[in-house]
Order: structure tokens, then sequence, then C-alpha cells
């Protein structure tokens, strides 16, 4: 009996899904990973083992649902953040992609509006568009900055019910001030979500969007422990903001959301945050090493307070792309013309790609 292939067309899926893409990034198997902006250090091993001592106590009560209201893990959270948080004001989720979901599915939905600048993370519009809300793509300077007066002025004209301001912005690694946000913020009456992903990447001095949150009762700053803390694969996110926003955040949630091993896994990786955070230095310095050595090869590095560079100057980004991958080197085309992204890795890793680029020659 032969099967008959049953086409995605063929299913009464929504009618606002038909013709999306899902997230895609390629995961290969390759010696040197570098393309979506993890933390390439392991976890140090006296953190691993105090991690997998609070899993395996975890684990004997993992009969039991977990604390529905994580509330350990938040005041962990709030400690980190620091600037006298409270857990009140603190959410988390796996991954701080689920907790812009639960954003957009408490602020968002059917007949709303969220907004970005574009080009920035593209999880934003699809997570956007799963939730039944649409996207509008606002605009940057030609160099990927963003002004409070251009942001500004965009938000007015469209006026949109949820604003997302990546800061620092990926994939660009444009950093993003402080007066961007409150001038956003001043002007609309919906959701400001600052997304400081990278925020430990960025200069030591530079105040993160937490400062704000005083008087403002719709800004919210999402963080994830996925980049700096070296936690991807645990899938841990977490956000700051009015004990109001967060408690409507209850009403979206699935129940339990939180796996007892996470919290706990993420609980005991959070008291160890200063030697989790000791390679931020260390990738930092392969970052500008990489900005360095790319603008003497002849490509255009783009300023990045990240743990990653976009670059410009590349003649056929998928050619280059191909040949670093045809190298053991995997880097991302993030469909910018003419660029390509890469992670600054260990100090090996960061070496392999510099020189796998140098050896693709001729700006490929
Ligand atoms: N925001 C930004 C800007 C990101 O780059 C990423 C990861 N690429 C995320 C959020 C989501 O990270 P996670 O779900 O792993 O916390």
């Amino acid at each position: 009996m032969g099967e008959v292939t049953v086409r995605l067309d063929d299913l009464p899926l929504r009618d606002d899904l038909r013709g999306m893409t899902p997230y895609g990034a390629p995961q290969a198997a390759l010696p040197v990973a570098l393309n979506v902006n993890e933390n390439t250090h392991p976890v140090p091993s006296e953190v691993a083992d105090d991690i997998l001592d609070a899993i395996a106590r975890a684990l004997r009560d993992v009969n039991r649902y977990p604390d529905r209201e994580f509330t350990g893990l938040r005041e962990a959270f709030a400690d980190y953040l620091g600037h006298g948080l409270v857990r009140e004001q603190i959410w988390a989720a796996n991954g701080s992609n689920e907790v812009l979901q639960h954003v957009l599915q408490a602020f968002g939905g059917p007949g709303r509006r969220a907004m970005g600048f574009a080009p920035t993370y593209s999880m934003y519009p699809i997570l956007t568009r799963a939730t039944g809300a649409e996207w509008i793509a606002g605009e940057r300077e030609h160099d990927f900055t963003l002004s409070a007066a251009f942001a500004a002025e965009q938000v007015v004209r469209e006026n949109p019910d949820i604003v997302f301001l990546c800061a620092p912005n990926n994939p660009t690694g444009t950093p993003l001030g402080l007066d961007v946000i409150e001038a956003v913020y001043a002007v609309t009456d919906g959701i400001v979500i600052v997304d400081e992903a990278y925020q430990e990447f960025a200069p030591h001095d530079e105040p993160s969007a937490v400062t704000l949150l005083p008087g403002r009762p719709r800004l919210v700053v999402s963080r994830t422990m996925s980049k700096a803390f070296a936690f991807a694969g645990a899938r841990v996110g977490y956000l700051a903001a009015d004990p109001a926003l967060v408690d409507a955040l209850r009403l979206v949630r699935l129940p339990y959301h939180l796996s007892a091993l996470t919290q706990a896994a993420a609980t005991a990786a959070l008291g160890h945050a200063d030697t989790m955070l000791s390679m931020v230095d260390e990738i930092v310095a392969q970052r500008d090493r990489i900005s360095a050595t790319v603008a003497a090869l002849g490509y255009t590095a783009h300023e990045s307070w990240t743990n990653f560079v976009l670059f410009g100057g590349v003649d056929d980004p998928a050619a280059t792309w191909q040949a670093l991958y045809d190298r053991g080197v995997l880097i991302r085309d993030v469909g910018i013309a003419h660029h390509l992204r890469v992670t600054a890795g260990t100090a090996d890793e960061t070496t392999a790609f510099l020189d796998a680029l140098a050896s693709v020659g001729s700006r490929a």
C-alpha cells in the first residue's frame, strides 16, 4: 500500500501561519561552530559539580510538580541584577525566547501590532506573528545605529502596542543608548521591551536599562543565561519589570513551565555568577581581535558590544560562508547584503576562523 504524502497545504493550518518559515540557524557538527552566539567555553568544572549536586537533590522530589512561582530562582535573579530589585519584579522561562513569547501572549495577540528596528533579532517577527499579532519593521541608519529622535519618530508614526529595542542589537552588535529607550517610552502607551541578551559583553561601566525601571511600569528588560553565562543548553531566560506586569505573565504561562531540574540548575549556576562570567573578558578580547583582524583583511567590522561581530565588504556572502564551512568553520549568513556574522569563540576557535577567512582570500 503506497503512503500518501501529506503536504502542509493539505492540513487545516491557521491562515496567518501559511507561508511562514521556522527559525532555522543550521545545526551542523563542525569542529568550529561560531554561528549562534553561544558562549563556546564550557561551564567551569567546579561550578558544574555544584550544579550536578543541586540537580541530584531536585531529582529526589521530581515526582512532585515544581514550585510554580520559581521563588528561589526569582530571588537569585533579583540579587544578580541588583539595583534594589525584588523577586516580584522578576519573571523567568525556558530561554528568553519564551520570556518574550509570554510578553507577546499577554500584551500582543490578534488585532495588535509589535514593532522593531530592522535588521534585528529574527525571532521578534516570528514570535509576534505566532501570537496572531502583526509585525512592523522599522528602520535604522545605514550604519545600523538608532538615534532617539529616529526611533521615537517611527514609533509615533506607527503607534504599535509593543516596541522591541535590542540593546545591544543582534545581528549587528550595535550599542543602543538609554536615551533611545527613554524617548521611545515617552511617546508610546504600549509595552517597551529592551532585550539585553548581550548586556554582559558591553563595556562594564555602561548602565543597563534596568536603571530606567523605576516609574516606568510598561518597560520590560529581558536577559538570558544563554550567552555570557554559558548556559544555552539549559534554556533559561528572565526579565525585570513592574510587579503588575510580571503578574500579567502568570495568565499566559503554562502551569509549572520551569522544571524543577531547570530551577535547580539555574539557581546553582547563579550562586557562582562571578566564575560563570569569568570568561566574558576573554570573549570580549577575542571579539575585538576579530574586528581588528577582519579590518586588516579588508572587510569592515561594525562596532560591537556583544560576543559577535558583523562584518561587511563580503563580495559573495554565500560563497564565503561555504568556503569557511568547507574548512570546518560554521558562521552565519544573516541575510544582510555583503555581510556575515561570526561569534567570538575561544582563542583557538577564533584563530581557526581568522586563518580560514584569510585563506579564503580575495574576499571570495
Ligand atoms: N534575544 C536575542 C537578541 C538573542 O540573540 C537571542 C539568542 N540568539 C535570544 C534573545 C534568545 O536566547 P535564549 O532563548 O537562548 O535565551
